[in-house]
């Protein structure tokens, strides 16, 4: 009996051995992404990031082991609009030739400048684009688990319907007069442009340095003319002139917006559907009368 039992534990380990060395090798470029073709692949896919949870992917510094990954890959899945300025000389230096998905194909873009604004996974409806993509990437790849992929997406879709839908109703109880902020973000236009939230940079800020005194005064008095009610200042570390800034403003501090990355298993934005509700928590409750 004893032994029946430990074949059966043997030949089960070998079955997930077989198991993980047929799943599909896919490299994302940053942690959202990477999410999403989890959310896809599921099982039969093996992700890995480039630019991981609290990684800036705009500023990435590809390291000797990203080629590496990328030599290995079976596909890899990119955003595109500009975002990953650092991918041409990794792939060349990779010497990969695995085939590559832009997941914002098909998306309209906004601008931001005169650039693309590439933060398009911020709109829930351009998400579900990223998905579909990223669907018809794995199956092309690894036709033989299409009909898998296929299903998981068509559950994940499911949840980001309802998640647009919590996102629309959670903005219908904020008074129309109070969906803006000031924000150093920007992260934010596709979700502005869905949801009808404004985010209205800092006058007179630079993003690149630390806050001075003089702007400071400039952003109360922006606050108080635009009636503004809460202000996401992230890039200003000082806790002090946050203080100054609601003392005098009388605008609510909000706290972290998520953008560019998720957070790892323990921070509050591990998947993309939590970093979006944790973001529509942020801005209601900073937002409310
Ligand atoms: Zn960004």
């Amino acid at each position: 009996m004893r032994r029946l039992w430990l074949i059966g534990l043997l030949l089960v380990a070998t079955i997930e051995t077989a198991r993980a060395q047929d799943r599909l090798n896919v490299v994302a470029s940053f942690s959202i992404l990477g999410d999403f073709v989890k959310s896809v692949g599921g099982e039969r896919v093996d992700v890995t990031t480039l630019v991981g949870p609290d990684g800036d992917v705009h500023v990435y510094a590809p390291a000797p082991a990203d080629a590496r990954k990328i030599a290995d890959a079976k596909l890899l899945v990119i955003n595109g609009l500009g975002l990953e300025g650092w991918l041409p000389r990794l792939l060349q230096a990779s010497g990969g030739k695995a085939p590559i998905v832009t997941a914002t194909n098909g998306i309209a873009p906004l601008k931001l400048g005169s650039d693309a604004d590439p933060h398009a996974w911020q709109s829930v409806a351009n998400a579900k684009k990223y998905v579909t993509n990223i669907r018809d990437a794995l199956v092309a790849a690894d036709p033989a688990d299409a009909e898998v992929f296929r299903k998981q997406t068509e559950a994940y879709l499911a949840k980001l319907d309802a998640l647009d839908r919590e996102v629309r109703d959670a903005i219908k109880q904020i008074p129309q007069a109070r969906r803006k902020v000031i924000s150093t973000h920007d992260a934010f236009g596709y979700f502005a442009a869905a949801y009808g939230i404004a985010f209205i940079a800092p006058l007179g800020v630079s993003t690149e340095s630390e806050a001075s005194a003089r702007d400071i005064a400039g952003i109360i008095a922006q606050i108080k003319a635009a009636k503004i009610p809460a202000v996401f200042l992230e890039k200003i570390s000082d806790p002090r002139l946050m203080r100054r800034i609601s003392a005098e403003s009388g605008a609510r501090i909000g706290g972290t917006l998520y953008s560019d990355s998720l957070t790892d298993e323990k921070g509050d934005a591990p998947t993309y559907i939590d970093m979006v509700r944790h973001n529509i928590k942020a801005l209601t409750s900073a937002l409310a009368n």
